[in-house]
């Protein structure tokens, strides 16, 4: 769903959507899964411009912009594992003072007030930093790069001008919007898209959603993140047909 909205945002205003392969977290990411997602997108017909970027193979950019936040004071070493602060869902800053040296993990110091920005879609955006992001994880004790200072680095790397992804991320995209700020990148534009949800109201889980993703369901699963995005009813048709008629209806769409 966030696929086809990312994909049609960025072909409505004539732009290339890249695409990038999250597999920080290497040893665990099964061999193929970047294949089997790629072929998934092209069975969709959601091409992509460029070559897939791999995280993995960008370890020493994400190694330099932490050595940069390191130099500048705006980190600190955390010896803590998440049974030291499991009654609680953000970190609750146990180490910041305490200078520990050889620490196994690296957090990033974080504000104590909001993250503000103008969505595209959902408007006016406001982040309770210290109550919804905290100080995050930029390396943990296994030497793994966090998603919050990855892409943060490639978003401005990269040159992206516009994220568009679901609702779900909002308070990543503070913790983004603040590395990139350390790190004195580009600003960027945010669209985060409403959530897909179960008819109960559940979100929809990668279990239960991976079993839509199959290359023959595509024209049913298109069609449905199309009902999703506010798009309404296009032609049954092969994916390509059916991307066609749903990016004129994003072009007019609110
Ligand atoms: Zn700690």
């Amino acid at each position: 769903m966030a696929a086809a909205g990312s994909w049609l945002d960025a072909r409505a205003c004539d732009g290339k959507w890249k695409l990038r392969i999250d597999d920080l977290d290497a040893p665990r990411v099964v061999p193929g899964v970047s294949d089997s997602i790629l072929r998934v997108l092209e069975g969709y017909g959601l091409i992509w411009d460029g070559d897939p970027v791999l995280q993995s193979k960008r370890f020493d950019k994400y190694e330099t912009a932490l050595e940069k936040l390191k130099n500048e004071g705006r980190t600190y070493g955390c010896n803590c594992t998440r049974k030291n602060w499991s009654d609680s869902n953000i970190y609750p800053t146990t180490c910041r003072d305490l200078a520990l040296v050889d620490a196994r993990s690296t957090r990033f110091i974080s504000p104590n007030n909001a993250v503000k920005w103008q969505d595209l879609e959902c408007g006016y955006v406001s982040i309770d930093v210290p109550n919804e992001v905290g100080d995050f994880l930029l390396q943990n004790a296994h030497g793994t790069y966090s998603y919050q200072i990855a892409n943060a680095v490639d978003d401005v790397e990269m040159g992206v001008t516009d994220v568009v992804r679901g609702a779900d991320l909002l308070s990543v995209t503070a913790a983004h919007i603040l590395v990139q700020e350390s790190l004195r990148g580009a600003s960027i534009r945010y669209r985060h898209l409403p959530l897909a949800l179960t008819p109960d109201g559940k979100k929809i889980s990668k279990s239960s959603s991976a079993r839509g993703v199959e290359v023959s369901a595509a024209p049913r699963t298109l069609q449905s993140a199309f009902n999703h995005l506010g798009l309404g009813l296009v032609s049954l048709d092969r994916p390509e047909a059916m991307l066609k008629e749903a990016l004129a209806k994003w072009k007019v769409r609110a």
